[in-house]
């Protein structure tokens, strides 16, 4: 008898409809693990998955890149990154990125993993035709080498989910900007992960987070997680205006630290006048390439005397340090909140439509309890 066909959803190429498919069951391989899926979220990346926007994606996807799940079985013995052995049953997620080789330029020399060429990302650069590598089908299959994240104790996946990619990508923006005891913040952006850089730069030490984003039921979301105010960017278009509401703020000089979390380019030319002489601006949201703007050298970077830094992907150790993070203080931030609705995989396409009309903070697809 043959095992019964495992659902999946799968972008077949962008601007089409998502197709519900059937795949044959997976098969185990030596040192890789299957899991039944739990949760999987919808992101701002598969909303740009949908329009073509990224490069390097090889369609027809399984969308989903951050999932967690039960470990139906393993190949052989695995362990954790503290030791401990990964068993049937158990509650997991992993790190949505493999095959970072660990050999190449970047990953030996430059010790940047996140642009390692090698590198894949379920639910983003992986193919359906390579099997069930994205996190909105019933079952996923995580691939020799791909690391396994068991939920710590008292984390319901709906917490973790809440946090999503934007747990480890706000974790990262706000070590890359070094935020120092006492900084003021600026958060651009009122996504995911502005929600989470506004966490991570409170944990830190922040004396007081900003957000300047959109829309209202987002900046309630920052408000209710501690942000000191928030600036409605629909309610007040004019740029130079924003820049100023910060400043008035910060005794006429600026955020010790912006980050960019927004998707906007023109965002980035607003930021830098919202940081501080000396400040540091972390660009954290221009995950597609949406176009140029003009900024004045002199006045912007070099007078300044700015420290501008990109931050691209995050590293395991992101989302191992995040997660545990989110354990301690999930009493504290709450981010299952941040779940406006949840979907079945038959309604992946409204889930899809919600995220980019931002009608919810955070969609998930739930597929099992
Ligand atoms: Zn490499
Ligand atoms: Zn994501």
């Amino acid at each position: 008898m043959t095992k019964a066909g495992v659902e999946a959803v799968v972008m077949t190429r962008p601007g089409a409809a998502l197709e519900q498919r059937s795949f044959a069951a997976p098969q185990v391989q030596p040192g890789g693990a299957i899991i039944e899926t739990v949760l999987s979220e919808v992101c701002g990346t598969d909303v740009h998955l949908h329009h073509g926007r990224l490069g390097g994606v090889p369609y027809p996807i399984i969308p989903g890149h951050v999932s967690c799940g039960r470990v139906v079985e393993t190949g052989g013995a695995l362990r954790d990154v503290d030791g401990q052995p990964i068993t049937a049953g158990q509650l997991v997620t992993f790190y949505d990125v493999y095959k970072i080789c660990g050999q190449c330029w970047h990953c030996l020399v430059a010790k940047a993993g996140t642009r390692c060429p090698e590198r894949r990302v379920y639910g983003i650069t992986t193919s359906a035709n390579d099997g069930l590598l994205g996190g909105w089908a019933e079952t996923i299959d995580l691939r020799p080498g791909v690391r396994i994240v068991p939920l710590p104790a008292g984390l319901d996946p709906l917490d973790f989910m809440g946090g999503g990619c934007g747990l480890p990508t706000g974790f990262h923006a706000v070590e890359r900007a070094q935020v120092a005891l006492g900084d003021t913040v600026v958060v651009q952006g009122s996504g995911p992960v502005g929600l989470n850089a506004a966490i991570f730069a409170q944990l830190t030490g922040a004396l007081r987070v900003l957000v300047v984003g959109a829309p209202a039921a987002r900046l309630e979301a920052a408000r209710r997680l501690g942000v000191e105010d928030t600036l409605n960017v629909l309610e007040v278009a004019d740029p130079a205006a924003r820049a100023r509401w910060v400043r008035e703020r910060t005794s006429g000089r600026g955020a010790d630290v912006v980050i960019e979390a927004s998707g906007n380019p023109a965002a980035v030319r607003e930021g830098l006048e919202m940081v501080r002489d000396a400040g540091r601006y972390v660009i954290v949201g221009q995950y597609t390439d949406a176009g140029e703007i003009a900024l004045n050298p002199h006045l912007h970077l070099n007078r300044k005397h700015v420290t501008l830094l990109g931050c691209w992907g995050y590293e395991f150790t992101h989302l191992h340090r995040s997660l545990a993070m989110m354990a301690r203080h999930a009493a504290r931030f709450r981010w299952r909140e941040l779940v406006t609705r949840e979907y079945s995989l038959a309604e992946a396409g409204t889930a899809l439509e919600d995220m980019e009309r931002l009608r919810v903070v955070k969609a998930v697809i739930r597929v099992r309890a």
